[in-house]
């Protein structure tokens, strides 16, 4: 690096000047967002051209970078944060996470040893105790910080594979699935894609799992499930993606913990829901479970990426991930790594801290309790005005069905369009669906007013085109 180039970065950290710029165009953004359309406009989006331009050849000039950033990229983002955006299951963000996350940025550590980062280690700490007291799980429980539940499914899944080989004689690390005895993998049939994803990347192969039928909600139906043994990994489903629907914990972990088989719990948005006591009950008899997956970007409202596995068996989990290397130091600290698949990797600890820390106990069944309200007030609402909805609002998912699959295909564009909220859609037993996630502690009870009005307008204006 040339002396020159290294003296004018030095001189934008003394000047603050691109920080500064940066919490401007910050500001500006989070109010806007607040009642700008969700989606951005064509415009926006037909300006993203102006990022098509050759590789610079030589060192640009940050105020104006910043400056280019800002002024194409902000409209073309989705403004998830505001309080009108219910696709998918994305979840706004809180401010003091934000501002940890920031801070954490600036700090810019590696979380993946104890000697690279003695915050980053003792907040990982913190945030695991923490999360076992939310969750009333006990205290051999373990926890991995990682990017989000594909991750945490696969660690869990992982743990298990590695546990229930080892208990069978089989060292799965060394000796690989050549010649290895069988594990049964037995899933609902309306698991999340993320699930079949880990099965396919540990090796099993999707065509050996034992899908189980489901009720009317996504639920496994208990009379359907197989005989299981200890060779199996069951897994089963805290919040239904679509409709927000909770497997039967009590009686399915009963079974699974007198046959011996581990169980992984997908609870990405749904596990929170044990964070409420009005709604623990969606969550009763999961500290029956080995493993969990759970995201702090989405229910809990962290920047993403903030996913995390929990797991009972912490020798399954670090053996899983184990990795070696002479010049790792391992200390009796938490070395982040032995957790997670990740070596390098950012401190979302600190982020999901400030979270923890600010909303505490109460503010977190306040912020949990709170999406389910709003997704009941819509139900509602929208049932008002002759919508039909198809799933039982047991969390925060809302599915509306309406007369064909085509005119909920036009209805969805239309509200798409309409700039007053955005909702996705998705196929129910066979049909399409508008699927409407409530995911911000930003969104208000007007929030879903205005949106229930937007979906008539929608309507109206599907009949008469
Ligand atoms: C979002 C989600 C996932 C995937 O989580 P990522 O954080 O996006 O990797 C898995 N399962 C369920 C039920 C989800 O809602």
């Amino acid at each position: 690096m040339t002396v020159n180039l290294r003296s004018k970065m030095f001189l934008e950290l003394k000047k603050k000047e691109t920080l500064e710029q940066a919490k401007d165009y910050a500001f500006d953004y989070l109010n806007k967002a607040l009642e700008r359309s969700p989606f951005p406009s064509n415009e926006a989006i037909i300006n993203l051209k102006n990022f098509e331009e050759p590789f610079p050849k030589s060192t640009g000039d940050s105020k104006n970078i910043l400056e280019h950033l800002n002024r194409y990229g902000a409209d073309a983002t989705v403004a998830s944060t505001g309080g009108r955006y219910f696709g998918f299951v994305n979840g706004g963000v809180l401010p003091v996470s934000i501002a940890a996350r920031w801070l954490a940025d600036v700090w810019d550590q590696n979380s993946a040893l104890y000697v690279m980062s003695p915050l980053a280690s003792k907040l990982e700490e913190v945030c695991e105790s923490w999360l076992k007291e939310l969750f009333g799980l006990p205290d051999r429980f373990v926890a991995g910080f990682l990017s989000g539940s594909s991750m945490a499914i696969l660690c869990g899944i992982a743990a298990g594979r590695y546990r229930i080989f080892k208990n069978l004689g089989w060292d799965i690390n060394t000796q690989g699935f050549y010649g290895a005895p069988e594990i049964r993998i037995v899933a609902g049939r309306q698991a999340h894609g993320a699930v079949a994803k880990a099965v396919a990347l540990l090796g099993f192969g999707l065509d050996r799992i034992e899908w189980v039928d489901t009720d009317s909600q996504g639920r496994i139906l208990l009379s359907e499930l197989p005989d299981l043994d200890e060779s199996t990994i069951l897994i089963l489903q805290a919040g239904h993606v679509s409709s927000g629907s909770f497997d039967d914990f009590e009686s399915i972990c009963a079974k699974a913990r007198s046959a011996k088989s581990w169980v992984h719990i997908d609870g990405a948005f749904g596990l929170w829901a044990g964070a409420s006591a009005k709604l623990k009950h969606l969550t009763k008899g999961i500290d029956g479970g080995n493993s969990f997956s759970l995201d702090a970007h989405k229910t809990l409202n962290t920047p993403y990426d903030n996913g995390i596995v929990l797991c009972d068996d912490s020798e399954a989990l670090t053996q899983a991930m184990r990795t070696s290397g002479s010049y790792m130091v391992h200390s009796e600290n938490r070395d982040g790594m032995a957790y997670t698949p990740e070596m390098s990797r950012r401190s979302r600890g600190i982020e999901l801290w400030a979270a923890m820390k600010y909303l505490g106990r109460d503010g977190i069944d306040e912020l949990v309790y709170g999406l389910h309200q709003r997704a009941v007030q819509m139900s509602e609402e929208l049932k008002a005005f002759d919508f039909k909805i198809v799933n039982e609002v047991v969390f925060n998912q809302v599915l509306v069905i309406c007369d064909s699959d085509i005119m909920t295909n036009e209805i969805i564009k239309n509200i798409q369009s309409s700039g007053e909220c955005w909702a996705g859609g998705a196929i129910w037993d066979g049909k399409a669906v508008i699927r409407i996630s409530i995911c911000s502690w930003v969104t208000t009870e007007e929030d879903i007013s205005r949106s229930a009005r937007a979906f008539v307008a929608a309507r109206s204006k599907a009949l008469s085109a």
